[in-house]
């Protein structure tokens, strides 16, 4: 679990910000996995500029990594070199001006939409079964139901890994499915939804069938990182695996959920890797099966620690 490096030595090469810098943050407790080593530095900026400036004086060697709440991802167990960002309560503002609602990545996607409905906006209820972020959403590009992020978003604001501000419209984020075209290492800090006038007991229920949809198909309570990989164009990932034999298939304390299939789950003792061998063992599995490489949605994170490296060299 421990990072190799001396954290204090990144502190000293870190610009000064006005947020907070801890070296070595224990990380599994900022992912669903609840797996995964320590940042070397965690950087939670109090604002935008915080972030700008802290990007623009970095030196360059000095990786970055953003995180959401971390709800599909999964942390290699050596942790994660360079400095993480987490962004908290300075990007947790919303306003709303007529069909509008503009918020701080930081804002759970569930308070979005309960604070939508309070101003009478709907058309936002799909992100409220999406367990993450504002800055995940518009980083994965999540979506449910048919409705995607980029359908309503009306802009992002996001900086560059120069500390550039900027204000982009969908078009230029080159969406695609869980997907935004924008290069590793930009940081959204807000965004701007567009929704249309309705009653809040209507979109209240609309938010409460989709949690009663969700409690009923997903292991919501589980230790998950949601969908593992993405649907291959024409099939469903889940179909495929239980096809190929993996539901409830287990290596250490990861299985493939008996509920869902395409949810890997943490049995309360998995390391990072029980879980990304799993992962790899069904990736393998169903393409001996139907002949198709299945892409992990999942984002995998950071460094795996020296033994594991050997075992893998070895294999
Ligand atoms: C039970 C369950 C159900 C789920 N159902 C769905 C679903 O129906 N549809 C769906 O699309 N997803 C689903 N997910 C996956 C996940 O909730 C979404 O991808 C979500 O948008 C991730 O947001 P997050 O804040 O947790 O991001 P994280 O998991 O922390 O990060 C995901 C990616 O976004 C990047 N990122 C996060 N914040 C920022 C930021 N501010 N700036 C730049 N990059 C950033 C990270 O670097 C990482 O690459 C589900 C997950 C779970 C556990």
């Amino acid at each position: 679990m421990e990072l190799a490096v001396s954290e204090h030595s990144l502190i000293s090469r870190l610009p000064s910000v006005r947020g907070k810098l801890r070296p070595g943050a224990d990380l599994a407790k900022s992912n669903w996995f609840q797996v995964g080593g320590l940042a070397e530095v965690l950087f939670k900026p109090e604002n935008t500029q915080d972030i700008a400036q802290f990007l623009k004086h970095k030196s360059s060697d000095i990786a970055v990594t953003v995180l959401g709440v971390g709800s599909n991802i999964l942390i290699r167990d050596g942790g994660i070199s360079g400095v993480v960002i987490k962004l908290g309560r300075g990007f947790t503002d919303c306003h709303a001006e007529g069909d509008r609602v503009t918020v701080g990545a930081a804002c759970l996607n569930s308070n979005v939409v309960e604070f939508a409905k309070n101003h009478g906006i709907g058309g936002l209820e799909f992100l409220s079964g999406i367990p993450g972020g504002i800055g995940g959403a518009l980083a994965m590009n999540a979506g449910a139901y048919g409705f995607e992020t980029k359908d309503i978003l009306v802009e992002a604001e996001v900086v560059d890994p120069h500390g550039t501000i900027h204000v982009m419209t969908p078009d230029k984020l080159n969406y695609s499915y869980r997907k935004c075209g924008l290069p590793y290492g930009w940081v959204f800090t807000r965004a701007t939804f567009q929704g249309h006038a309705e009653k809040s007991d209507i979109i209240a229920s609309n938010a409460a069938k989709i949690a009663e949809q969700r409690q009923n198909t997903q292991p919501v309570r589980s230790r998950t990182g949601g969908s593992t990989f993405k649907n291959p164009e024409g099939f469903k990932a889940w179909k495929l695996i239980e096809a190929a034999g993996c539901r409830g298939m287990k290596i250490g304390g990861a299985q493939i959920s008996e509920m869902h299939c395409n949810f890997m789950i943490n049995n309360g003792n998995a390391t990072a890797y029980d879980i990304e061998t799993l992962g790899e063992k069904v990736r393998e599995q169903v393409l001996h099966h139907s002949g198709i490489l299945l892409e992990w949605e999942i984002k995998i994170l950071g460094n795996l620690p020296e033994a594991q490296s050997q075992e893998i060299i070895a294999a």
